[in-house]
């Protein structure tokens, strides 16, 4: 799949993080010609949140920043496959964003309205037609929380993780990129205001520019290049449950109950929400979290209670106040690029990540997809407030 070359004292780039980020920013810099790059990880391949994500793919985000983004990187997904030459086993299968209150119906038809007119295929549809979608929903008629309407994204999917990653992975080695897995960056080293390289525990490394993918780790990589970056790391947990036959084939998600839910192409049923409340660096799953998501799910889909769950995990997300990501030139800082704040949500992200990354590297002028998204907002007071990204950034 891909080489294992020696490690070299110098590279035109070095990629901190072999997560999708990384590895699509090396693919698409190599198509543009740039090869002599390291992509390092310390850990496997595709181990941090890239292998623990549920990967959804879609594109009915709200705000006039966030929608074109996503809008391009689903685009892309959907050639993937055919340009990696590798199964990402994409199952298109639609996706219900469900409203249980007259504020979340509100929300729900302004993002509505928003994908329309930046094309993005979105519709509001009612109860009946919910419950003709997922026949054993409980439209909760008399409950608490009742069903009132959803927003149905067809185009939205489900993509295979690890073949995402490892078709970047394959596709990246074959132009020349090299890919140095238990190699852990331990410092960044700089001269001024210039970034010069990186130190890791197989050696000092120079390089042009260090780009970081690095996730939930970012404010740490960040901090060792002095860089205060405004993010905060909180663990996101799901599980999966025993294999079932075929009853559900659209992705399922409701920010007011803080659940979402599909069906895979092996008939178990994979089980997300909210963020853990508390910030830490830990990935360690928890039996209140698996309590929350069982009890969750429950309320929406009650002849599930007899349903074994068979595996549960966690993974780091890197959240931003404005649930948009941080993809730029470090502020003050020559040849270190950010890209991260990729929060619950960033797997859908990383081709037009990876592309327009490459593109800022290659001709050092950021491009329009991702002009929003700079570090300096933060500075400058020009947030973005994706309140569509996450269950976490849920609209009430
Ligand atoms: C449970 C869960 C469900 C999710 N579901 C979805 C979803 O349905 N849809 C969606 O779009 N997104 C989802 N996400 C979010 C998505 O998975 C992440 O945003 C995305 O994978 C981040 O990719 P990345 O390449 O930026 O980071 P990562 O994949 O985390 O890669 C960062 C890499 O940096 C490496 N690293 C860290 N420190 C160092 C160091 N000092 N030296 C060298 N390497 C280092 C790590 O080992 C890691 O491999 C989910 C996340 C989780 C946890």
């Amino acid at each position: 799949m891909w080489g294992t070359p020696p490690l070299k004292d110098r590279y035109d780039v070095v990629i901190v993080g072999a997560g999708v980020h990384g590895l699509s920013t090396a693919y698409y810099l190599a198509q543009k010609g740039i090869t002599n790059i390291a992509v390092l990880d310390r850990s496997y391949i595709g181990g941090g949140g890239s292998a623990r994500s549920t990967a959804i793919i879609r594109s009915n985000y709200l705000t006039a920043e966030a929608i074109p983004f996503f809008r391009e990187s689903h685009k892309l997904y959907e050639g993937l496959g055919q340009e990696l030459s590798y199964n990402l086993l994409f199952n298109q299968m639609g996706r219900l964003d469900i409203g249980h209150t007259e504020s979340s119906v509100y929300w729900l038809r302004l993002r509505v309205e928003f994908n329309k007119l930046l094309g993005v295929d979105s519709r509001l549809i009612g109860p009946d037609e919910i419950k003709e979608m997922v026949p054993p929903i409980d439209l909760r008629v008399g409950k608490p929380l009742p069903i009132m309407a959803a927003l149905h994204h067809p185009r939205a999917g489900v993509v295979r993780h690890d073949a995402v990653v490892w078709g970047y992975a394959r596709g990246a080695d074959k132009m020349g990129v090299e890919i140095h897995p238990f190699t852990e960056v331990t410092g960044i080293t700089r001269e001024g205001s210039r970034v010069t390289g990186v130190e890791t525990t197989a050696g000092p490394i120079m390089a042009d520019t260090v780009v970081s993918a690095t996730a939930g780790w970012s404010s740490s990589i960040s901090a060792m290049a002095g860089i205060d970056l405004p993010i905060v790391t909180y663990p996101l947990q799901a599980c999966v449950t025993e294999p079932m036959k075929p009853f559900m084939d659209t992705i399922v998600s409701s920010a007011d109950i803080h659940v979402y839910v599909y069906q895979t192409d092996r008939g178990e049923l994979v089980i997300g929400g909210a963020v853990d409340q508390y910030q830490t660096y830990s990935q360690r799953s928890t039996l209140t979290m698996l309590e929350e998501l069982a009890a969750d799910t429950l309320e929406l889909l009650p002849d599930l209670r007899e349903v074994k769950i068979m595996r549960q995990w966690a993974g780091l997300c890197d959240m931003t106040p404005d649930y948009a990501p941080i993809i730029g030139k470090a502020p003050g800082l020559d040849g270190f690029i950010l890209n991260c704040g990729w929060g619950t949500w960033g797997f859908k992200a990383a081709p037009a990540s990876g592309q327009s990354t490459a593109e800022l590297i290659y001709t050092g002028k950021t491009p329009a997809l991702i002009k929003h998204f700079g570090p300096e907002r933060f500075d400058n007071g020009t947030m973005v407030n994706e309140r569509a990204a996450a269950i976490a950034a849920a609209i009430h």
